[in-house]
This record gives structure tokens, sequence and C-alpha cells, in this order.
């Protein structure tokens, strides 16, 4: 039993003592306890509980697409919770909220991509994409496609499926029990693709993964005409195309789904996160309708896959409300427009700062690579963006150190962002760049 305690000290020794934190240094957070404990949050800023109030640069995790503290959210899920809170999709029981958003994410989503299927995060998203995938070749006769291609850098979430696939081997490496069927490219080399498939035989491969821009491992924009290649290739050999939108996704890089920037349309897409910008969990798959087509004149029987919450009524309320928010606001234009003056603030900051190698935005996702020869882009041996990103945090703004084989600082601050809260951004990172400079060079 927790006594009853009051104070921001009490709140950090029972944080150490019964709080395990996803995804965080667990020694670190023994040691210093929480870092922050925000309590409240008003579009690109958030506030802790000492009252220190922070520019939220990563939109918390790539998710809150449009700002803290949107009180239509909060009306919307009180109202839905008061009404139903919750019932069953499985065995053909159905809501409104998960329909009409079914219909309006099919309304958006590229091409014909038209049927979803929901969950209630990327993760489980990507395990269910994997799933339908082989699922989908034994119901064609070819029960041994069951490979799934990755890229390299790339993150797709941490249940066993969506690990297995995540390109970043830490993550792999961590319970050294990654799932079968795995295989992994060069993210940037359309020939390792093709040898890759050829090596392991097209016959055997499900499906080929990949978030249009990476996000947790760098911010990486793709090759030129990647993408293009890339559908190409899964046309070739039969295999299905599947996209990772779970950041991407819901206007982060301007338009609705980031795939749209290149110019091809998946097999499947999987999105979360900015569905409903944070305020419920909730994220899905979308089908194409060869796909939707052929499951329905094949299945037999029941489709043996679903989470309790595929298609929350709660969530998909708010989900709606969400995306209205961001057509309403004309987000996805913001996003482009703040998009464009955050890169050429990164660009002024390349051109002052010694330690600043590649810049790069698409939207509102940006990173900054940390170097110590510009020419040669190599690296200073040792990891300077987690310095800077608690220097920045001092400053006032929370970004992303990214420090798998590179050196990163991310960024994707909430959509309503306005051009000079960017330069806000920009300032402090000037200044940042500067104290963290002075101490090192
Ligand atoms: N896919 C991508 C591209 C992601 O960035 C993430 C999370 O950051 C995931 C999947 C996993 O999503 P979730 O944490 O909601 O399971």
């Amino acid at each position: 039993m927790i006594k009853e305690k009051t104070g921001i000290q009490e709140l950090i020794d029972l944080d150490k003592k019964h709080f395990i934190h996803p995804t965080t240094a667990i020694e670190q957070q023994q040691a210093d306890g929480p870092s922050f404990i925000f309590k409240e949050g008003k579009g690109i800023y958030l506030t802790d509980v000492k009252g220190r109030t922070v520019i939220d640069g990563m939109s918390s995790l790539w998710n809150v697409n449009i700002g803290h503290g949107q009180e239509e959210l909060a009306d919307v899920a009180r109202e839905q919770m008061a009404k139903l809170a919750f019932t069953s999709n499985f065995a053909t029981f159905s809501n409104e909220p998960a329909i009409r958003l079914a219909a309006k994410i099919a309304s958006i989503a590229p091409g014909d991509l038209n049927a979803v299927f929901f969950t209630s995060g990327g993760s489980e998203s990507n395990d269910t994409a994997f799933k339908l995938a082989r699922h989908y070749w034994i119901l064609k006769g070819q029960p041994n496609r069951q490979k799934i291609i990755s890229r390299s850098k790339s993150y797709h979430g941490v249940a066993m499926g969506a690990t297995s696939a995540t390109g970043l081997k830490p993550f792999r490496d961590f319970t050294n029990s990654i799932a079968p069927d795995f295989c992994y490219v060069d993210g940037s080399s359309i020939e390792e693709l093709r040898r890759v498939i050829e090596q392991e035989g097209p016959e055997t491969v499900a499906a080929f993964i990949a978030e249009p821009i990476q996000g947790a491992g760098g911010v990486n924009l793709p090759p030129e005409g990647y993408f293009k290649e890339v559908r190409e290739i899964c046309h070739e050999y039969g295999i299905l195309m599947v996209t990772d939108e779970v950041i991407t996704g819901f206007g982060r890089t301007g338009t609705y789904f980031g795939i749209e920037h290149y110019g091809v349309v998946p097999d499947m897409m999987c999105f979360a996160k900015g569905v409903t910008s944070g305020y419920a969990q909730l994220g899905g798959v979308v089908l194409n309708d060869k796909l939707h087509k052929d499951f329905i004149s094949l299945s037999k029987g029941t489709l043996l896959h679903g989470y309790t919450y595929s298609g929350h009524p709660m969530a998909c309320a708010v989900a709606l409300k969400n995306i209205e928010i961001i057509e309403r606001e004309n987000l996805m234009e913001n996003s482009k427009r703040r998009g464009e003056e955050l890169l050429a603030g990164f660009k002024k900051l390349q051109s002052e700062h010694p330690i600043i190698g590649d810049v790069r935005a698409l939207g509102l996702i940006g990173g900054i690579s940390i170097v110590k020869d510009k020419k040669t882009g190599e690296g200073f041996g040792t990891q300077l963006a987690p310095k800077l990103v608690a220097e920045a945090a001092k400053n006032g703004l929370i970004c992303r150190s990214v420090t798998f084989d590179q050196d990163t600082l991310v960024f994707a601050p909430p959509l309503i962002i306005t051009k000079t809260e960017v330069e806000k951004i920009i300032d402090i990172l000037d200044k940042t760049f500067t104290a963290v400079e002075k101490e090192i060079l």
C-alpha cells in the first residue's frame, strides 16, 4: 500500500520505487529520478510540476500533431464515454465511430487503400500487417511466403513482430529471441533489396515494410526515386509492399501520409500516433481493394486476429474530431510552410556552427547530424547529441537524440506551431550549440 503523499520529492521517490519507464535508461532514472514530471500542456508547450514551461519540440512521441490542451477532443471523449465507452467489434458487432472513422480514413488514404483494421497503437499495427500478409499468402495457396523484409535503421515498434522487423539492432538484441523469417536490407540500396529477395527466394517473401521517412532511426529521407523502384520490385516479385506511416501519417510531413511525396501506393499502410494526436490510443492498417476483396472471397471461417480495443468507440470518436481539426485548421499546409522555415533555420545554424553536418526536414519532421568534420561527415567518436538535448531542455526546448550508428538531433513539433515559435526553436538551438561548442572545442 502507498501512503498518501504530496509534494514533488515524494512524486520523485514514488516514481523511482514503483514506475518502470518505457524506453528509459533505468540507472539514470534511479540516480536522478524523472527529468520532468509534466502536469499540463497547451499548444506547443508543456509545463511540469516545478512550474517549468518548455516547447514540446517532439510533439511528445511524434504524435501530438494538433498540440496539447485541445478541449474539443476532451469534449468528444467525454461525450462518447458517457454514451458508449466500449463495445466489442468481434463477431460482427460494430459501432458508429469505428464505422465512420474507417470510411474517413479510406477517403484520405492514397489510391485504393480503402479497408481498415483497427489496433491500439503502432506496434500492434505492424504485427497486424505481418500476420495479415502471411495469412493472405496462405489463402492464396502460397504458404511458403512467410518472410518479412525490412530496412536498416528502421523502427517498427516493440511487439514481437514489430521488434523483429526493426532494423535498429539494439532493439532486437534486447531479448535475443527474435521471431523467425525476418530479413534486413540496407535502407538506401535498391540493389541490395533485389539481391536479398533473390537470395532468400521470392517465393518465400510475404512482404516488405518501410517507413516513408525513418523517424527513430534519425529522420532519414529515402534516396531519390527509392520508393518508385521498391514499388516496381514488389510488383515484379509479387511481394506485398507495406508502409509504416505511424510517424509520417496525419499531416506530419505536409501531406496526409508520407508516401504521397513519392507518388506510389502501397498494398497495406500502417498508422497510429497522429490519428488521435495522442489523445487516445489507436492505430490500424489500411488494406487496398485487391487484398480486401481476396480476403472476402478466399476466407473460410473466422479471421483469427483481433484486439479487445480494435475499433474502440471513444478512441475512434476522438480520431474523427482530430482529423476534422487537422482539415479545418489547414494543419497540413501549416506543416509544409513551418517545415520550410524550420529547415531554413537549420541551414542557417549549419552555416554558423562548426559541429552541424547534414540537416534535413520534410514538413515538421527534421534532423540535424552532429559532426567533427563537415567535409567528411566524421563524428566525434563520443556522442554529443544527448549533451545537446540536455542543454536544449535547460534552455526550454524538448528534442531527442538518436545515437544508433549516428549522432543526431531530431525534431517533430506540433503541426499548429507558428512562424514565431519556429524562430524561437532556432534561437534556442543557436544558444544550445554555442554553449556546447564552447565546452568541447
Ligand atoms: N512504427 C514507427 C515508425 C514508430 O515510430 C513507432 C513508435 O515510435 C512504432 C511503429 C510503434 O508504435 P507504438 O509505440 O504505438 O507501438
